[in-house]
């Protein structure tokens, strides 16, 4: 009896080791976190674009800045040449002519000047909706990939202890029996031996015959489930 025991735990132990190693390959594989981290690096760049050219308008507001106070500063050159240096009437005519120009020049100027500005708002006001959308982003891929750490931690914790259990059952089976399950549990998905429940067999669910579960009770050799040939084993016995 204690054979069969042992082997009925080893094959549990077996079995939640596949089990286990499928789910940590799904949890590997997981679509939705790939796509998720696709989907925040995407926007990652879109941002690193943004801010590329926010920066490029606001190198762009200084030159024109620059660009205003000189034509600034020469207009007031000229209109104090034109009130204090005492010109000749053509030179006046020259002076004014230069100040005209000047402030046609200030003009277009001032209005490419308002445009930047204009631009660097809107692409403030996107920057920071990115931005926002990003942490947002950000938060829930940690959150996925967190949470996928964790469920791995766990079932890395779980096959640890169902390969100490093999490691505990393994090679501590009497031949004979061994050989029988593993032929049986080849026809019949990797299960050879099953538990009763209430006298029906754990393969098949078939309710098993007043002389099946007496031979099961009787503890004598190896009794196998008339319906789907697996081993029979008596979780009930063990109590
Ligand atoms: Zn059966």
């Amino acid at each position: 009896m204690q054979d069969l025991a042992n082997l009925y735990y080893l094959q549990q132990a077996r079995l939640e080791k596949k089990k286990l190693e499928k789910q940590q390959k799904k949890l590997l594989e997981d679509e939705k976190l790939k796509n998720r981290k696709e989907e925040l690096d995407k926007l990652e760049e879109e941002h690193h674009q943004g801010r590329e050219n926010l920066n490029n308008l606001q190198r762009e507001l200084k030159k024109l800045e620059d660009m205003a106070a000189k034509l600034q500063r020469q207009r007031q050159d000229y209109e104090k040449r034109m009130y204090d240096g005492q010109p000749s009437s053509k030179e006046l005519e020259q002076l004014q002519k230069k100040i005209t120009h000047v402030q046609k020049e200030e003009v277009a100027a001032e209005e490419k000047l308002l445009q930047n500005m204009m631009e660097i708002d809107e692409e403030k006001e996107k920057e920071e909706k990115m931005a926002e959308k990003l942490k947002d982003l950000r938060q829930l891929y940690e959150e996925a990939r967190k949470e996928r750490e964790e469920k791995c931690a766990e079932i890395e914790r779980k096959l640890e202890e169902a390969e100490k259990q093999i490691n505990k059952y393994n090679g501590k089976i009497d031949e004979k029996l061994y050989k029988k399950y593993e032929s049986i549990a080849e026809k019949a998905g990797g299960v050879g031996i099953v538990d009763i429940k209430e006298g029906v067999c754990g393969g098949c669910q078939v309710t098993l015959s007043a002389v099946v579960m007496e031979k099961v009770k009787g503890g004598k050799g190896i009794v196998t489930c008339e319906s789907c040939g697996r081993i029979l084993f008596s979780l009930e016995d063990e109590v």
